[in-house]
């Protein structure tokens, strides 16, 4: 049980595998206003940078879960590095299906609603984790603008036009969940830059050091496509952003 290996090559550097910077993570975790001490369960935490800077900075307790056995030793390494070791602990697993032993005031999906089959599956499943009253955020893409058609929707790497909303109706669709949207922090086009673009050198670097890996030719493929697919389609057509939610 682990994550493809082309990912861990493709984002070897990252600290965040999310359209977020290291600044618009920061402004999220301000944004809501976290008490110390608050309890924080993340579900598809990677490596770990959410859970471990709001511990330090606003001293969140908790528990994050991955399948990467890769991001989860790095998630362990960044709390050690950070001092917040003793507050927060990284888990290797799959997170479909995962509850916690005691309600939390803070559940979270940052950029991997598959877990739950969909944003209202994740949204259910989280919810089983929380405590009356507590904090959900859903980390998700969105349509910046309308689709022509379905050969840009796959070109952004969904498999159709309906596999996002346009940002007033993902908006909408909380509500039709029964929640409400009290918070949210969207990428931008130079946030998503660090996260895609910053891939390519992650590429070339290994590129130059793996020769005859077994995924040389795949990775070689991709480097040679990918900066072009990018711009053409998903830094125009994608958005993404994290939302918070309460219960209504
Ligand atoms: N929330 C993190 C990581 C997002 S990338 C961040 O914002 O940086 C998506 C993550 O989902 C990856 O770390 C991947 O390993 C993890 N993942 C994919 N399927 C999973 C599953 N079934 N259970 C747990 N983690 C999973």
């Amino acid at each position: 049980m682990d994550l493809p290996r082309i990912f861990t090559i493709r984002e070897s550097s990252h600290r965040i595998h999310n359209p977020f910077t290291p600044g618009k993570l920061a402004a999220l975790g301000r944004a809501l206003h976290l008490a110390p001490g608050t309890r924080v369960l993340d579900l598809a935490s990677g490596s770990g940078e959410m859970l471990c800077t709001w511990a330090r900075d606003h001293q969140v307790t908790g528990t994050g879960v991955d399948i990467s056995t890769v991001f989860t030793e790095e998630a362990r390494a960044r709390a050690a590095e950070l001092g917040v070791a003793d507050r927060i602990s990284f888990v290797h697993g799959d997170a479909s299906g995962y509850v916690a032993d005691e309600p939390v005031d803070l559940a979270s999906c940052v950029g991997a609603t598959w877990i739950g089959n969909g944003v209202a599956g994740t949204v259910d499943l989280l919810a089983r984790s929380l405590r009356p009253g507590g904090l959900m955020l859903i980390g998700e893409p969105y349509w910046r603008r309308e689709v022509p058609d379905e050969e840009t929707a796959k070109a952004c790497h969904a498999t159709s036009k309906t596999d996002f909303l346009l940002l007033p109706e993902l908006i909408e669709s909380f509500g039709d969940l029964g929640y409400d949207v009290v918070e949210m922090v969207l990428a931008d086009q130079d946030s998503w830059d660090r996260y895609q673009a910053a891939q390519w050198l992650n590429m070339r670097r290994w590129l130059d050091e793996n020769p005859g890996d077994e995924l040389a030719a795949e990775v070689r493929a991709e480097l040679t496509t990918e900066p072009a697919r990018y711009t053409r389609y998903q830094r125009e057509y994608l958005g993404w952003g994290v939302f918070a939610l309460m219960a209504r």
